[in-house]
Parts: C-alpha cells; sequence; structure tokens
C-alpha cells in the first residue's frame, strides 16, 4: 500500500534500505542488459566512481557556483570537453544541464529570445518529424508554433521541404544527430546553411550521437559532419547520461559563442530577495550529477570511450545481422551510429514488444509506423544472442496466439 500520510515513526535505516531494494527487484535488469532504452552501463568500476562522486555533492547546489566553485571547476571541465569533440573551438561556450529535455528546451527558448530581440512576437520552429518528443515540450511551454515536416524515405530531414516551411517568424531550424526513432543521422550540413543563409538558430540534437559519432569517426567509420564544423549550426546538445555512462541527470547544451549563449541565461532583481541569475530551467541543481559526470569523463578519457563505442556498435552490427537473419523482421534503417529500429511483418509488433517485456526484455515500441526500438550500448556485447532467441521465441508465441498488443510509451507519467 502505497502512503497516504507521513509514517508516524521513523525506522532504522537498514530496514528502509531493505524495503527498497524489495522495491526495485521488480525493476528492469539493465545492469544485465535486459533494458534496450532508458539506462546504460559501462561495468561496475564506472557505476561505482559515478555513484561515490554523486554521493559527495549530491547537496552541494549548482544554482551558485560562486559558493560551491568545485562544481563551477567541474561544469566547464566538462562543457570544455564536450565542446572540444564537437569542435567547438575557443569560442564555443556552455552549460550542463539536467538531461536532454531541458538542453532542448533551453535551445528552444534561446532561439525564442532572439527571435524576440528582432521583432519576432509569434515564433515558430521548423523540424522534421523525426525531432524528439521534447521539442514538442518546448512548443507548449515557451509558446513556439512547432511545424514539423515529414522526412524522406530514408528517415532523414528532407531540407527541401523544411526551406518550404520557413516563414518569416522562424526563429529555429532542428537537424538530429542521429534521430532517436530510426538512428540516422540528418542531414545537417543542408539544413544548417538554410539557417545561415536566414540568419536563424540551428540546433543539432546529438542527445544520442555527441560522444558516440566522435569516436565512431575516430575509429574510421564515415560519419557525415554533424558538429561545430557546419556552418551555421549554432547550438548542440549532448546527453552525459546515456553514451557518456555517467549518472543521470546530466546533459550539455554548447553553443558557438557566448553571443548565442546568452540568450539562455535568466537574470532578474524584480522580487523582494534581490539579484538572482540561473542558467537553466531549474534553481536549485544537484552537485552530484555534475561531479558524477567529471569524474567518469575523467576515469574513461578518449581511449574509455573509443573503447565502449567499439563494444556498443560491434553489439549493434551483431543485433542488425541477427535481426536480418529473423524470417519477417524488416529493420527500417541501416543504423549509422547504435539505435536500431525494425518492425515485425507477419505479427503484431506490439504484441511481440509485450512479449519481449513478459520476457524481461524492456524495448522501445515506437509508431508511426509500428515498430521495436533498441538503444544498445556496452552492457549489451555479451547479451545480443540471448536477445535474439528471447526475439524468436517471442515471434513464436505471438503467431502460435495470434495476438495483438497495445502500445507501451516509452515516457509515462504514473
Ligand atoms: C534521450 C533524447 C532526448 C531527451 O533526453 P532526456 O535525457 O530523456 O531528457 C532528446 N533527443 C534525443 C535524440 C534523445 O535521444
Amino acid at each position: 500500500m502505497s502512503w497516504s500520510t507521513l509514517p508516524p515513526r521513523g525506522r532504522s535505516a537498514a530496514a528502509i534500505l531493505d524495503e527498497l531494494d524489495a522495491l526495485r527487484a521488480r525493476d528492469v535488469d539493465w545492469k544485465s542488459g535486459r533494458a534496450f532504452s532508458l539506462a546504460y552501463h559501462a561495468g561496475p568500476d564506472v557505476l561505482a566512481l559515478a555513484t561515490e562522486a554523486n554521493a559527495r555533492l549530491l547537496s552541494a547546489n549548482a544554482l551558485n557556483v560562486a559558493a560551491f566553485p568545485s562544481l563551477r571547476r567541474m561544469q566547464s571541465d566538462v562543457v570544455g570537453a564536450i565542446a572540444g569533440l564537437l569542435n567547438g573551438g575557443p569560442e564555443a561556450a556552455g552549460f550542463m544541464t539536467s538531461g536532454g529535455t531541458e538542453s532542448i528546451l533551453l535551445a528552444v527558448k534561446a532561439a525564442r529570445k532572439r527571435g524576440r530581440e528582432r521583432g519576432i512576437t509569434e515564433p515558430e520552429m521548423v523540424l522534421p518529424t523525426s525531432a524528439h518528443a521534447a521539442f514538442e515540450k518546448a512548443a507548449e511551454y515557451f509558446g513556439v508554433r512547432s511545424v514539423r515536416v515529414p522526412v524522406r524515405d530514408d528517415w532523414r530531414a528532407d531540407p527541401a521541404a523544411m526551406a518550404k516551411a520557413i516563414e518569416p517568424r522562424t526563429v529555429l531550424l532542428v537537424a538530429s544527430a542521429p534521430q532517436y526513432p530510426q538512428g540516422v543521422i540528418d542531414p545537417v550540413a543542408e539544413i544548417a546553411a538554410l539557417a545561415a543563409e536566414r540568419d536563424l538558430c540551428c540546433h543539432v540534437d546529438a542527445c544520442m550521437g555527441g560522444i558516440t559519432l566522435p569516436m565512431l569517426e575516430r575509429l574510421g567509420y564515415p560519419i557525415p559532419p554533424f558538429d561545430f564544423r557546419v556552418p551555421g549550426v549554432t547550438s548542440i546538445s549532448v546527453d552525459l547520461h546515456k553514451y557518456g555512462y555517467t549518472a543521470k541527470g546530466a546533459s550539455v547544451l554548447v553553443y558557438r559563442n557566448r553571443e548565442l549563449r546568452k540568450h539562455q541565461t535568466f537574470f532578474t532583481d524584480n522580487w523582494l530577495g534581490g539579484l538572482y541569475g540561473s542558467s537553466g530551467v531549474l534553481g536549485t541543481k544537484s552537485g552530484g550529477p555534475i561531479a558524477a559526470a567529471w569524474a567518469v569523463l575523467a576515469y574513461l578519457g578518449e581511449e574509455g570511450y573509443l573503447r565502449l563505442t567499439r563494444e556498443a556498435r560491434e553489439a549493434t552490427e551483431r543485433l542488425v545481422a541477427g535481426l536480418r537473419a529473423t524470417p519477417a523482421i524488416r529493420i527500417l534503417a541501416e543504423p549509422e551510429a547504435t539505435l536500431v529500429a525494425f518492425t515485425v511483418e507477419d505479427a503484431d509488433t506490439f504484441a511481440v514488444g509485450n512479449a519481449l517485456a513478459a520476457r524481461g526484455w524492456v524495448v522501445d515500441q515506437q509508431k508511426p509506423p509500428p515498430s521495436l526500438h533498441c538503444t544498445v550500448n556496452a552492457v549489451h556485447g555479451p547479451v545480443i544472442d540471448e536477445f535474439l532467441s528471447a526475439l524468436r521465441d517471442a515471434l513464436a508465441e505471438v503467431r502460435a496466439r495470434g495476438a495483438t498488443g497495445e502500445q507501451r510509451a516509452y515516457g509515462v507519467t504514473e
């Protein structure tokens, strides 16, 4: 039974932690690679370091980095490291945020503010249908109309169609590297060129790819340019709590320069409490995720991320080969990074997803079109064969029962 009021008396820490462990016993077993979504794992050493660094700064408050200069330094190191990976150069500037959603919210808010300075009062943004749901959240929160443009047959954004959707009140164009649903990289250079010609903001959502793609490039994979080397790109988001393998609550939003970044920050003295400034959506902000990110980046270094990226990519390739060898499974797009989407041609795709869930495997269920989605990370190397065999079992069961399934959502509220 859930609580309906405060427990009248406290209990021992040991008893509480026992109950906490009992509660989490039914959570998806992500450390064993059962989650092809939501959680990432680079091994017990990385997790232990992230946990310890997180604990040491958990109650420190990044709202005021003058009081916590440790957090100022660590944030600056982390932003510098990511800006460097993105070829940002000495002008690049950014902040850490609590996650991809906050990074995207702030990129949209900054574009809106820049547009307002140019007299645009009813702003719009032009983005492909594949861009993340967080842009719709930003549209609703900030009153920026979302103008969605259908992707091409290859699931990539269609720059020509986006160009036609641009209006005088457009403030922002969006590209993703890679986009979440089918795992392909949008033609960033063409979209950024449209933005540059019209002096618009161009945000590249590299929440998934911001670490993986630079590492794949170093490993010799052909990666189309998506970062600040592309003229016209004004900001890029990179989630550390995904392929940075750090603790939850960490993303980076980098701008090409400070002039662009200034539209993100907020200052007021219009209350009785004096001057108040903050970089992001949050006020009080735990130092834990900042410290964990700093520690994990320091621990892994480029060498570590190269290894983890190679492991994740090889697992992705083995998954794709196994799916290709499975009758009636169709992969939607050749994955350019580590995300794989596939559909089932002779049975209900979501029912297959539910049958996998009943076997302890979490994959995303998405539409349109109905498909299953795997975010493959370094933890999955040893379990790809097991997953493929669970998938074959799930397929057989759904075909035998003629089952149909309700879609399970990737984000849920209760
Ligand atoms: C995960 C993700 C987001 C949202 O990030 P959260 O950390 O879940 O808030 C946005 N865009 C892409 C491409 C993502 O993969």
